[in-house]
């Protein structure tokens, strides 16, 4: 048995130390790893695409990790079984602490129906979308029937986690009326639940204003799902206020979108754009690698930036050198 064959039938019987193995191969961008992940995604396909995918983001501080302790925890004595990836593309050089710290969410991990993911630091987005949608194929493979993709609030990453996930949560602090504006008119569009977090103690109030207040902002966006009307839950993760709400808001959205087609809809759309993400990569290194560009690169790049050259000039004639064209 090669490696590929070896980590699947050990997933499949739910060793966790191949688990973490299969997550460590795809997140590897060795040329002989990648081909090994590659066979085993391949072995593992007919195992996935059952579990629910979350995406849940939020600034820092707003108590995204310890909402997801909660809320996992409370999944897991309904009986279910949790993965939890975090991907945090903005640690590029910060090394990746904001979301790998090692003491978020201890008791979860202690947990055996809960498999806990920080993401290594570095490459670019489209290398940290590919693993993490094969790292979710894994833990579905590996039965866990929810897999949360977190993120912190910084831009790109929440368009890049929205579009592998089939439901997409925002975690906010309790902030009210011109705090509010510094969260992105475009995340907020984003999000297929919205939860006001700490609304507990003295913060109760606070949260409850800006739940009404972010439900008042929701009617000017058209909604992204006909079938699903987005909804702001004022929440507490320290107390468990509200989180029970949240399981049954996830169950209801999926019910809704399976039962109008939607669902499947999604997820056929994400493959397909993923196929094109990889197209454009893969056509992107090999363009780069080529001898005929290497050598050339750094001089046409130079060229353009100085004004000399269009760049659209400047792409046509590396792509017929590229393409070996007069
Ligand atoms: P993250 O950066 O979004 O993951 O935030 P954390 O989960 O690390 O929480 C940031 C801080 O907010 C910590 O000190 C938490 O104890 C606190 N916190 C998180 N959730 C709540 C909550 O529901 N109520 C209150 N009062 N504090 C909370």
């Amino acid at each position: 048995m090669d490696t590929a064959e070896r980590l699947a039938a050990a997933l499949r019987h739910g060793d966790r130390r191949a688990l973490a193995r299969a997550v460590t191969l795809v997140e590897s961008t060795r040329p002989d790893h990648r081909h090994d992940a590659e066979r085993l995604i391949e072995r593992l396909l007919p195992l996935t695409g059952k579990a629910t995918r979350i995406g849940i983001s939020g600034p820092p501080g707003a108590g995204k990790s310890t909402f997801i302790e909660r809320f996992g925890l409370e999944g897991i004595a309904q009986g279910r079984r949790l993965a939890v990836l975090a991907v945090d593309p903005g640690s590029k050089r910060g090394g990746g602490a904001i979301l790998g710290d090692k003491t978020r969410m201890t008791e979860l991990a202690r947990t055996p129906a809960a498999f806990i993911r920080p993401s290594s630091a570095g490459e670019q987005t489209g290398g940290v979308a590919r693993r993490t949608r094969e790292a979710i194929l894994v833990c579905e493979a590996a039965g866990f029937d929810t897999v949360i993709v977190e993120t912190v609030g910084a831009g790109q990453a929440e368009t890049t986690v929205a579009d592998m996930v089939d439901m997409f949560m925002l975690i906010l602090p309790p902030a009210a009326g011109d705090e509010l504006q510094g969260i992105k008119r475009g995340i907020i569009e984003l999000a297929d639940l919205i939860l006001v977090n700490k609304a507990d103690g003295d913060l109760a109030d606070h949260a409850q204003r800006a739940a009404a207040e972010y439900a008042n902002a929701l009617r000017l966006i058209r909604p992204a799902h006909a079938e699903w009307g987005v909804a702001v839950r004022a929440v507490s993760a320290l107390t468990g206020t509200g989180i029970g709400t949240v399981w049954d808001d996830v169950a209801r959205f999926r019910a809704a979108l399976e039962a109008s087609g939607a669902w499947g809809r999604r997820r056929a759309g994400q493959a397909r754009a993923a196929l094109w993400a990889e197209i454009g990569d893969a056509l992107l290194a090999r363009f780069r690698a080529a001898p005929a560009i290497a050598q050339r690169l750094t001089q046409v790049e130079d060229e353009v930036a100085a004004g000399s050259r269009t760049p659209a000039a400047a792409a046509q004639a590396l792509l017929a050198a590229f393409l070996g064209e007069p």
